[in-house]
């Protein structure tokens, strides 16, 4: 697809803020970017907003680069890699900024500000009390330093302001959405009273400045398009075309906050075990649909099949019961080792290399993240296990019964020599038929005894793995505790 009017290669780009952990929704942007500018054999940029010093943490930019490369995305220019428009970060083009403010005022575009944030308060407390529209009453435009001086509420070191007319009314055709005519925008400032931009400036003149043709971001920034058109439009510079993809949001329908939601926290994923395969097809599925209707998908179809068209600006709901059927699908199409390379961190200290494959495999099949591997062998480590009684109702062989096949297999098991798969079940079904119990409530009732609940891995398998002499220590004591 070539872009209408214009034969720019196509560049797309992100601009994460290092405000703290990583958030979900700069993967989505990264996705739907990368998947656009691979589409047309453009470039992937990204760029490190770092202008909000306030907001500033150490280290967020480094999760940004590791999560967003763990979840397999790449970039054609950014801060790590450079490129012909280096630097990528903010702060280190402070100079850039303070030219394009300066030609903005000098053609009266702009205007230097000197009100302090006491008198600004005030002003937008008065505003809302006399229901007017809030925004910046100009009491600085037009005055020199001196004048604004005599007046209450100065301070000495202005912000820049654009001046924006009266009824600017911007319209623009978004990619996703059609025409949208934001609001009017104030006298939004652009260079604040520390010498940096705010995002308004820094973010068009970089785009301009990285050549970047397509700006795919959240629709939380409809409304800051109108001044940054502004700006494009004053500065003569070319306008990139606008798609703002739909907000993510919580079952409510509120946005996705890292406050309100874990998921908003990109990390979250990594620590609950999910894995970046799956988490990429989730991130796709939400706005996106494939030609055919399909759920499961790479990232590379979705790169085939890119087209706006496909995205529905309908702020689509963050699913977490499709992200772990998804997930689930994912795991279970790993090899053996691929699984337990993924399954490692989330092991308990305990098991052997043995038990991890006799006992951690099986479990690959009703896994749906890998967080729940440590509590599904929690066992294994254990001092002692609890059968609950209600789980024994359920599951297992009625009290007297329950109690003579635990010891029955104790028994038998004491005596087993050797501890192996093939002859535990064989002593485990003879007892069972010399008993007249039934064999699936008999296995299981050994099961609780050994694990505590109804989901283990094969009866043999889990007494290997617990050793003989714990197995017939478990079983007599919950046949005991049943006596009770
Ligand atoms: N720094 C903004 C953010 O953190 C970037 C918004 C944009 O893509 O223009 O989301």
């Amino acid at each position: 697809m070539s872009t209408p009017g214009t034969e720019a290669p196509v560049r797309t780009r992100i601009a994460p803020s290092p405000t703290g952990d990583p958030h979900v929704g700069t993967a989505y942007a990264a996705l739907f970017n990368l998947a656009f500018a691979r589409k047309n054999g453009g470039q992937f940029i990204l760029r490190v907003e770092d202008t909000d010093r306030t907001r500033y943490v150490e280290g967020s930019e480094q999760q940004v680069f590791d999560t967003l490369r763990w979840l397999g995305f790449s970039w054609d220019q950014g801060p790590d890699v450079g490129g012909p428009a280096a630097p990528y970060r903010q702060s280190e083009r402070l100079p850039t900024y303070r030219v394009v403010a300066e030609r903005l005022l000098a053609e009266g575009r702009a205007y230097h500000c000197w009100c302090s944030t006491e008198r600004l308060t005030q002003m937008r407390e008065r505003q809302q009390l006399l229901k007017m529209p809030t925004g910046y009453d100009r009491m600085c435009y037009g005055k020199t330093r001196e004048e604004r001086a005599e007046l209450p509420g100065f301070t000495e070191v202005p912000v820049v302001r654009m001046l924006v007319p009266a009824e600017a009314r911007i319209s623009f055709t978004d990619l996703i959405r059609g025409e949208i005519t934001p609001p009017q925008p104030d006298d939004q400032v652009i260079l604040k009273a520390d010498g940096f931009p705010t995002y308004h400036l820094a973010v068009v003149v970089d785009d301009n400045a990285m050549g970047v043709t397509h700006v795919i971001r959240g629709e939380e920034w409809i409304s800051s398009t109108a001044k940054h058109l502004l700006l494009y439009r004053w500065l003569g510079w070319p306008e990139p075309q606008y798609a703002h993809m739909p907000l993510l949001r919580n079952v409510d329908r509120s946005k996705i906050s890292k406050r309100k939601n874990p998921a908003a926290r990109l990390k979250w994923f990594q620590e609950e075990g999910y894995l970046p395969e799956a988490l990429v097809n989730f991130l796709a599925l939400m706005g996106y649909s494939m030609p055919d209707g399909k759920e499961i998908f790479t990232f590379d179809e979705v790169v085939e099949t890119f087209d706006f068209a496909r995205i529905n600006p309908v702020g689509p709901v963050f699913d977490i019961d499709k992200l772990n059927w998804l997930n689930g699908h994912y795991l279970r199409s790993l090899d053996d080792d691929a699984f337990l390379r993924a399954a490692e961190p989330f092991l308990p200290g305990a098991l052997t290399a043995e038990d991890i494959r006799t006992l951690v495999v099986p479990l690959r099949e009703r896994t749906k993240k890998l967080s729940e591997l440590a509590e599904q062998l929690d066992w294994l480590a254990a001092d002692a296990v609890e059968v609950k009684p209600a789980d024994l109702a359920k599951h297992g062989l009625p009290a007297p019964d329950a109690r003579t096949a635990l010891e029955a297999f104790a028994k038998s098991l004491e005596e087993l020599d050797p501890f192996e798969g093939a002859q535990i079940t064989a002593t485990l079904d003879r007892v069972v038929a010399e008993l007249g119990l039934n064999r699936r409530r008999s296995f299981m009732t050994a099961r609780l005894a050994l694990v505590g609940k109804p989901v283990s891995p094969p009866l043999d398998d889990t007494m290997i793995a617990l050793g003989a002499q714990r197995t017939v220590h478990r079983l007599r004591q919950a046949a005991a505790a049943l006596e009770a």
